[in-house]
């Protein structure tokens, strides 16, 4: 996730580039960088680490006036390879060719190996750099050589994984390449020029002629044209639309509230945290500073973290218990530390935060050093206190999330915890690769299933709209549907202030419910008929207990649940998965439930009162 955008027209690309990339900052800000081609062979560069502001100071510096020329490219990033700093941030250069990049190229590894054989200095951290050279050595030698649109696509054709790329070359500079497999791009249409972003909003305020570019497309764009393929070559069509936003609605991809658009990213935030994780049959982490041996001797497993991420840590706990056959806690970051837990060398503590800078966090993962256990951080913040100072670490790449209430951070994080289990049984040998690899390729198919149940949350907001008034909701869930059901209830409680509480099913009648009245309503997640069927016929139980008591049931469960709809007062049907899986799917509505009730009641959906995304205090 990043911002990228192109220019190539009459008018000075400066100031178009940087204005773009204003807009574009919400999507990244580790740094920014442009490169504008002068037109007489020469391409300027200037990058700096951290806001645009920063670059904005160098370009200061630098004198606007001496980055002449009407074709450019600019980049704000948000890392996934390489912390952020001067020498990772975008454009990457080589020779003539510069160029920006969004998301990841899976084989990096190899074709770094192969260039640094041949020779070649790389000279930053980042997955991106090595297309850069690719195509500087395409150009100069062998078959496309000279040639510059074959010679991107020569390069394109070697690259594995989700990227946006803008290529450009300080000889052809009337020219931009651009192409896009599973991440954003899209192509402004002006009077002899053309834009591209990787939304609208990088272009908005110079045309509103866009074009949507398909999967695996090139773009090849000139100030009076465009002409689009396939990566072969083939022509390939571009879908035209007119943008009827406005600027405000443009950052937000057309929806109310950031919140909404994070939602609907899920698909994606899921997949992207996927890539590049499971090499020739392996699972692999980000960074891993301790050896296989460490961990193969991990004999517990602490999970801690805080609000949802905590939330995402109960439901590994079933996932990591069952694999590795290790015992797992999961503790709230902010108690860890003031009740002596029992940690050594053999212990592995597994710290969960978005931003990680999490104060409550970092100090629980402080505390589990200082008594030698081993630290594996889950964060979406490249290069953030908390993987710096953990043994090892997977970042989940769900891109930056605006909305305070975590929502794709969320489900990433779900996903990146249980690469985190199949690396643990993995490497203890609980599982043979080959059960390994089938539990990532049903990860796999999750993107897919969480877009279906991101396309039909309508009927949700419509329940979500009449219980808008409720004073309290209550949620209710076995096994993963327990701390989905958590989940469920602080998302109602940060965003639209209403009392809710989650609970295990089976603890209701244990007090809670005394709290069950006429109308009240009870939100319940179903397990899949077929995986735990012990656990479904128990719910159908405490269903109709609740329904006996007078409560309003909402229940989410399998489309085939016919079981259970007939309890329901209201149904929301969610595709079949595994057991472990649900709450991949589970979750959504919950969120889409909170965040209409909110936007029922008038709140202010991406910044609810009292609360601030990355909590730096203790
Ligand atoms: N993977 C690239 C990097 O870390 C691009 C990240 C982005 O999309 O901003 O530099």
């Amino acid at each position: 996730m990043c911002g990228i955008v192109g220019y190539v027209g009459h008018q000075a690309a400066l100031p178009v580039v940087v204005e773009a990339l204003r807009r574009m900052e919400y999507r990244g800000y580790d740094s920014s960088g442009v490169a504008v081609l002068d037109g007489a062979g020469a391409t300027r560069v200037e990058k700096k680490e951290g806001k645009l502001a920063n670059l904005e100071a160098a370009l200061d510096a630098a004198g606007r006036g001496s980055f002449a020329g009407t074709t450019g490219i600019g980049h704000t990033r948000w890392a996934t390879h390489g912390r952020p700093s001067d020498r990772n941030a975008h454009p990457h250069v080589s020779g003539e060719v510069a160029i920006v990049h969004n998301g990841i190229i899976e084989n990096f590894a190899p074709l770094r190996h192969e260039l640094e054989a041949a020779g070649v200095d790389l000279v930053s951290d980042t997955d991106s750099e090595v297309a850069a050279h690719l195509l500087a050595r395409a150009m100069d030698d062998g078959p496309t050589a000279g040639d510059f649109v074959a010679s991107c696509r020569a390069v394109l054709n070697r690259l594995e994984g989700a990227f946006t790329l803008v290529f450009s070359h300080a000889d052809h500079p009337d020219t931009l390449v651009a192409a896009r497999r599973s991440t954003p791009l899209v192509l402004g249409v002006g009077e002899d020029e053309m834009f591209l972003g990787s939304d609208v909003a990088a272009f908005i305020d110079h045309t509103r002629d866009a074009v949507e570019l398909g999967q695996d497309t090139v773009v090849v764009m000139r100030a009076d044209g465009y002409e689009i393929t396939d990566f072969a070559g083939e022509p390939a069509e571009g879908r035209p639309f007119r943008i009827d936003w406005d600027l405000e609605a443009a950052e937000k991809g057309g929806y109310d509230f950031f919140m909404l658009k994070e939602i609907a990213e899920q698909p994606d935030a899921v997949a992207d945290t996927l890539l590049g994780h499971f090499h020739d049959g392996r699972i692999v982490l980000d960074e891993q500073r301790i050896s296989d041996q460490e961990l193969r001797d991990v004999d517990k497993v602490f999970i801690v973290a805080c609000g949802s991420a905590y939330h995402s840590g109960l439901v590994a706990k079933y996932a990591i218990e069952h694999w590795t056959r290790l015992p797992c806690e999961v503790e709230i970051a902010s108690e860890f530390r003031y009740r002596d837990p029992v940690l050594d060398r053999s212990t592995l503590v597994v710290a969960i935060s978005q931003s990680g800078e999490t104060a409550d966090t970092l100090e629980a993962v402080r505390h589990a050093k200082s008594q030698k256990a081993r630290v594996l951080a889950v964060c979406n913040t490249n290069g953030s206190q908390i993987p710096r100072e953990s043994d090892a670490v997977l970042y989940t790449h769900a891109g930056p999330e605006i909305g305070v209430a975590s929502t794709k951070a969320y489900l990433a994080q779900i996903t990146a915890n249980y690469l985190v289990g199949l690396a643990l049984a993995q490497a203890r040998g609980t599982k043979y690769p080959d059960e390994v690899a089938s539990e990532f390729r049903q990860l796999e198919k999750m993107p897919e299933l969480i877009q279906r149940v991101v396309d039909s949350l309508e009927p949700v907001r419509a329940i979500a709209r009449e219980l808008a008034d409720s004073k309290s909701v209550l949620f209710l869930g076995r096994h993963v549907g327990y701390p989905t059901a958590l989940e469920g209830a602080l998302k109602l409680k940060e965003l639209a202030y209403m009392h809710a509480e989650g609970f295990p099913a089976g603890e209701l009648k244990h007090g809670p419910i005394a709290l069950i009245e006429d109308g009240l309503p009870v939100f319940v997640v179903m397990p899949p008929i077929e995986g735990r069927g012990v656990l479904h016929s128990k719910l159908v139980s405490n269903i109709q207990e609740i329904k006996a008591r007078g409560a309003r049931t909402i229940v989410i469960a399998e489309e085939g649940d016919d079981v259970v709809r007939p309890l329901s007062d209201y149904f929301i049907p969610i595709p079949t998965s595994t057991t472990l899986l649900q709450p991949l799917l589970a979750t959504i509505p919950y969120q889409a439930f909170a965040a209409e009730v909110a936007a029922a009641r008038g709140y202010d959906v991406d910044k609810p009162r009292n609360l601030a995304k990355s909590v730096t205090v203790e």
